[in-house]
C-alpha cells in the first residue's frame, strides 16, 4: 500500500531509540523528511545516519535538546520547513508513591508529558488546517487505560493529554480540514526503558533480569514485548493520507494485555 505521504515533512521527537525511532524508521521508509530530536546528541547523530541509509531520497536533521524546555521545543520547530507530521515523544516520569511527590515532581511531568506535546501542537496546528493535511500522533502509554499504580505521574500527566485532545481533535476547523490527531498506547515494548525497569527491578529484588522478563512475557496474550518497528508501522499508518478519517482515537497496541472489550 502507497501510504501517500511521500515528500512531507515529519517533526519525530525523543527519536534516537525506542518508540520513537520505531515511528522515525517507518515514516523514512514512506519517504517522509525528517526532523529527529534527542537529549543526547551522539545517539542521535547514529540514528540519523541510519535513517539516511534506510531511504537515501529523504533529508534527516537532527536537533540535540531536551523538548520539554522551551528552547528545546523552539529548536526542533525551526528546524523543519513545515511541520506536516508531529510524532509527540518524551521520555516518561520516574515511578513510585504518590507520598513522596511534591509540587515540582508533579510540574514535571506535567511539563514533559501533557504540556510539551500540548504546545507543539498549539504552534503546528493551525498551520497544517491551513495546508488542509496533518497528522499528528502522540506517544501516552497503555496506564492511560488501565493505570499502575507506581506510574502515579504518568497516569495523571498522560490522562490530562489524553482528554485535551479528545476535545481539540474534534473541531470541525482541524478534523474538517483533514488533520487529525491520535493517542498511541503501547503496553510492554522491548526498548532501553523496559530493560531498565527490570535492572531496578532485579536490582531490588535480587531476581535475574531475564526471570523477570520471562515473567513479565507470561502475562501477555502475545508471550513476548512488542518491537518498536511493530509500533512505527502503526504510527506511519496512522500518518498516511488513508487515516483522514481516523481522529480523536487511543490505539492500543499491547499484545492483548489489557483484558476488557473495549
Ligand atoms: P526509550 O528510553 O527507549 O527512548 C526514549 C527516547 O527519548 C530516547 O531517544 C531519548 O533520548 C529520548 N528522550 C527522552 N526524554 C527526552 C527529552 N526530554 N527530550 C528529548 N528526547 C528525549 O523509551 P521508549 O520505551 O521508547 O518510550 C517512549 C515513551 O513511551 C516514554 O514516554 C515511555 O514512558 C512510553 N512508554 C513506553 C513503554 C515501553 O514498554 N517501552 C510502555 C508504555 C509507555
Amino acid at each position: 500500500m502507497d501510504f501517500g505521504i511521500a515528500g512531507r515533512w515529519a517533526l519525530v521527537c525523543a527519536a534516537s531509540k525506542g518508540l520513537g525511532k520505531g515511528c522515525a524508521q517507518a515514516l523514512a521508509r514512506e519517504g517522509v523528511n525528517l526532523v529527529i530530536t534527542a537529549r543526547g546528541d551522539a545517539a542521535l547523530q547514529a540514528t540519523a545516519a541510519e535513517l539516511r541509509g534506510l531511504a537515501p531520497g529523504i533529508e534527516v536533521r537532527t536537533v540535540a535538546g531536551d523538548i520539554t524546555t522551551p528552547e528545546g521545543r523552539a529548536a526542533a520547530l525551526v528546524a523543519c520547513p513545515q511541520v506536516d507530521i508531529l510524532v509527540n515523544n518524551a521520555g516518561g516520569p520516574p515511578p513510585g508513591d504518590f507520598r513522596q511527590w511534591d509540587r515540582e515532581a508533579w510540574i514535571k511531568a506535567l511539563d514533559a508529558n501533557m504540556l510539551t506535546p500540548i504546545e507543539l501542537i498549539k504552534a503546528t496546528v493551525d498551520a497544517m488546517a491551513a495546508r488542509g493535511f496533518g497528522r499528528i500522533v502522540n506517544i501516552t502509554s497503555g496506564a492511560v487505560k488501565a493505570p499502575i499504580d507506581i506510574l502515579g505521574l504518568s497516569n495523571g500527566a498522560r490522562s490530562g493529554l489524553t482528554g485535551f485532545v479528545a476535545g481539540l481533535s474534534r473541531q470541525p476547523q482541524l478534523a474538517g480540514r483533514n488533520v487529525t490527531i491520535n493517542n498511541l498506547l503501547p503496553g510492554a515494548f522491548d526498548t532501553d526503558r523496559l530493560q531498565i525497569t527490570f535492572k531496578g527491578a532485579a536490582a531490588k529484588t535480587g531476581t535475574p533480569v531475564e526471570q523477570l522478563a520471562q515473567a513479565r512475557r507470561k502475562t501477555i496474550p502475545a508471550q513476548r514485548f512488542g518491537q518498536a518497528d511493530e509500533f512505527g508501522a502503526l504510527c506511519a499508518f496512522v500518518c498516511s493520507q488513508h487515516a483522514g478519517y481516523l481522529t480523536g482515537q487511543n490505539l492500543l497496541i499491547d499484545g492483548g494485555a489489557f483484558g476488557g472489550t473495549f
